[in-house]
């Protein structure tokens, strides 16, 4: 049995249908649709997780909404027994197609990310990406009920921090969850933008309490109304909105890490920094039984405490986030 790793995030894709410039998909590295896993893989691998403690289920990308026939996933991955909550994150632009089906389906909640309000730093930022179109998902995920909807902004000294009061005015005005995440050194070519851009979460703390009171909600996310599985601290702003923070950077958060990632290719990791890796779809296809790939899951399980602080120890490179789901 796995401790208290509880949590599994399944990256389905890596393609997707935005360029973010720190998340830069290389095109030449897209794989190949034999080299990504399937539905059936996808969701026999969460079986076997969900049989040994795994209950919430997040699906990622690249972009999960670009993915053919994604809610046919989502339906495999609700039905399996154990699996308590399956919730996305996205970018929002294909959500109009599948918003009301997934509603359906039992999703509730989802994590959007959203980098900038303004739509000419969002076209540039995202490699052409729409606003509008996002904007207006917002609203119509919010008819529909998704609640709550976490507004994931990474922080872009110099591309947005001029932009945290509007970030705040937006979230609270829309009913959302705003959470600030600091800025990986984690794509190909991101060294040179990460020194650019790189902004601490204190910075952004800073920020606010120029104008808002900050009180931590010591009880975690669960004080602050709502339940929250991940990484983020939650603070209470005095204008009543929650926003929480993000800092892979400056302050680890390995100790209370719970969650295991599925890669799109099948690889399955313990952290996103540890290079690790398993490939759980090549021992699927040359025929591993139901029990060694258990006994393979578990290592896995096992090793993530040799894992944690290994990000403090050196900056691990990956190829890029969206191969390996954020
Ligand atoms: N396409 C979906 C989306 O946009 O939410 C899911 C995949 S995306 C890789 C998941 C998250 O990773 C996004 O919130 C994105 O901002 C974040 N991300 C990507 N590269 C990052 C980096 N270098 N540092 C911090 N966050 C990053």
């Amino acid at each position: 049995m796995i401790n208290n790793f509880n949590y599994l995030r399944i990256s389905v894709t890596d393609r997707c249908n935005l360029k973010c410039r720190y998340c830069e998909v290389n095109p030449s590295a897209k794989l190949r649709p034999d080299d990504i896993l399937s539905f059936e893989e996808i969701a026999y691998i969460a079986r076997l997780t969900a049989q040994m403690g795994v209950k919430t289920v997040r699906i990622t990308g690249g972009e999960p909404l670009v993915r053919k026939s994604i809610t046919g996933l989502f339906k495999m991955v609700s039905e399996i027994n154990g699996i308590e909550e399956v919730s996305f994150t996205t970018n929002g632009i294909n959500l109009d197609l599948y918003a009301s089906e997934l509603f359906n389906l039992g999703v509730k909640r989802f994590n959007l990310s959203l980098d900038t309000l303004d739509r000419s730093k969002y076209f540039e930022l995202t490699g052409g990406g729409r606003l509008e179109k996002v904007i207006d998902n917002i609203r119509l995920a919010r008819e529909i009920g998704f609640s709550p909807i976490k507004m994931n902004v990474v922080a872009l000294k110099g591309i947005n921090d001029g932009e945290i009061f509007d970030f705040i005015d937006f979230a609270s005005k829309n009913g959302l969850i705003l959470r600030f995440i600091e800025l990986m050194d984690i794509s190909a070519n991101a060294g040179e933008f990460f020194s650019r851009h790189f902004m601490p979460v204190g910075d952004i703390k800073n920020i606010i309490s120029s104008k808002y009171k900050l009180s931590p909600c010591t009880g975690g996310a669960n004080e602050c109304g709502f339940k929250g599985a991940g990484p983020a601290a939650y603070e209470s702003c005095e204008n009543g909105l929650k926003i929480g923070f993000i800092s892979p950077v400056t302050s680890h958060f390995c100790d209370g890490c719970n969650r295991l990632r599925l890669t799109a290719s099948g690889i399955l990791k313990s952290c996103l920094l540890r290079s690790g890796e398993t490939n759980i779809m090549k021992m699927i296809r040359s025929g591993a039984t139901e029990e060694e790939l258990k006994k393979t899951i578990q290592n896995i399980f096992d090793n993530k405490e040799k894992a944690r602080g290994e990000f403090s120890e050196k900056n691990i490179m990956f190829p890029n986030m969206s191969q390996i789901g954020g």
